[in-house]
């Protein structure tokens, strides 16, 4: 089953805190479907403006529209994924996954739907304790999966990884947004993860959109091509 994704717009939005500007004239249209990243240095605002599209934030100036409608509080259309997968400890696997689904009765059919998407459905009746960093966060992408979204918000999720376990939740986080169809926003400190993964790449500086590149390279990407190593120049 598939669901079409949000389309955004974000117009001029500017966000303060006291006399810190973190964010400056931000404007981004962010099409249906779209797997963007948001790349740029630490502390340039990139969680913030994730934050403000999620609808965790008020903005000092300005505004995010998604699909033609003013976004005013909680993004009831988005799930957002950190770096430490949050889980709680005295819920199950498949608790976890289920934590967002209310009290519906379907939603251990839902929840277990999604954490056979990330490939850990025998794992369903254990604790969050006994697993490896990687597997807490194929639970903590089950669990935004869960309610089958249509914005995906990623922050950094995969930097506390090692790299082979990052290459393979890259590889998930590709196959998911092909078959859900989700617009996903991924932050990453990593170039080549995002040119890898995203449609666009959106570099920010000092809190404003510094450059916006189309990433235009069949999938699966690798880094062997040579255009892969001419857009991370780029970058
Ligand atoms: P990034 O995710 O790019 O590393 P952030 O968006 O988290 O950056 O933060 C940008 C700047 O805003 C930083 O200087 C940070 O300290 C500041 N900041 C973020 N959230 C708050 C807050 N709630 N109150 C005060 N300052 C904040
Ligand atoms: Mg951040």
């Amino acid at each position: 089953m598939t669901n079409l994704g949000v389309e955004l717009e974000i117009n001029q939005l500017e966000k303060s805190f006291g006399h810190l500007e973190v964010l400056r004239e931000v404007d981004l249209r962010i099409n249906p479907g779209e797997f963007i990243a948001i790349v740029g240095k630490s502390g340039c605002g990139k969680s913030t403006l994730l934050r403000h599209i999620a609808g965790l934030e008020k903005a000092t100036t300005g505004e995010v529209k998604q699909d033609d409608i003013l976004l005013d509080g909680l993004n009831k259309q988005a799930r957002i994924m950190f770096q430490d997968a949050r889980l709680l400890p005295w819920l199950t696997v498949l608790e976890n996954v289920g934590v967002g689904l209310g009290l519906k009765k379907e939603w251990m059919e839902q929840a277990k739907w999604a954490l056979q998407q990330v490939g850990l459905e025998e794992r369903a009746k254990e604790w969050p304790a006994v697993l490896s960093g990687g597997q807490k966060q194929r639970i903590a992408l089950a669990r935004a999966l869960a309610s089958k979204p249509k914005l995906m918000l990623l922050d950094e999720p995969l930097g506390a990884l090692d790299a082979l376990t990052r290459l393979e939740m890259q590889l998930l986080i590709e196959e998911l947004w092909l078959k859900q169809k989700f617009t996903t926003i991924l932050v990453t400190h990593d170039m080549s993860e995002a040119i890898k993964l995203a449609d666009r790449v959106i570099l920010i500086e000092n809190g404003s959109v510094k450059l916006d590149l189309r990433i235009d390279l069949p999938r699966p990407r690798t880094r062997s091509n040579p255009k892969f190593a001419k857009l991370e120049e780029e970058l």
